[in-house]
């Protein structure tokens, strides 16, 4: 969805002040494409504080389906996205390469609802999703996820004579 900026543009002081559907269907980056299982609305307020100046602030929640880093199973993942900016549409375009592109969300006299969030979500991407913190991964040999089964290949890898001792650990934990 886009914003037109320029009637808040007009005046100083002037706001906007809207709720936005999220039309982004899937979080796609280098990692991969993430579908967006929940949403709701983009709750944002824009405000011209001066010369070309604006205020930006909003809130919305998604969640973002992100597989299991150890079993790869998707784990529904909750964003709630708080944020506060300033931009200054004057800058130079050199200055804004230099952000890596953080205003790529406007354009022009639009703003850019899905692309403003694109921005948040990548900064607020978790370095690490696990299902559960003991997920048990999946087995390397026959892709079976451990958590849901056992399978056979560890044992087998295994020297016998480590099982015993194993053996002896367990019911060491037991007691
Ligand atoms: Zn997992
Ligand atoms: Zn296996």
């Amino acid at each position: 969805m886009l914003i037109n900026l320029s009637d808040v543009l007009s005046e100083y002081h002037k706001t906007i002040e809207k709720d936005c559907l999220v039309e982004m269907e899937d979080f796609r980056s280098e990692l991969g494409t993430f579908p967006i299982t929940k949403k709701g609305n983009l709750h944002i307020v824009i405000e011209h504080i001066k010369g070309r100046e604006l205020f930006i602030k909003g809130n919305v929640e998604l969640t973002i389906a992100i597989p299991c880093d150890r079993c790869l199973k998707d784990v529904p993942t909750e964003f709630r996205l708080d944020f506060e900016k300033t931009v200054d549409l004057c800058e130079s375009t050199d200055a804004q390469k230099d952000e890596l592109d953080e205003k790529n969300y406007i354009d022009g006299y639009h703003l850019d609802v899905d692309k403003l969030l694109y921005n948040e979500i990548l900064i607020e991407w978790p370095m690490k999703i696990l299902c559960s913190d003991d997920c048990k991964g999946i087995c390397n040999v026959c892709g079976q996820n451990l958590n849901e089964g056992t399978c056979d290949c560890e044992d087998t890898s295994l020297d016998p004579r480590m099982s015993v001792i194993r053996d002896v650990f367990k019911n060491f934990k037991e007691v």
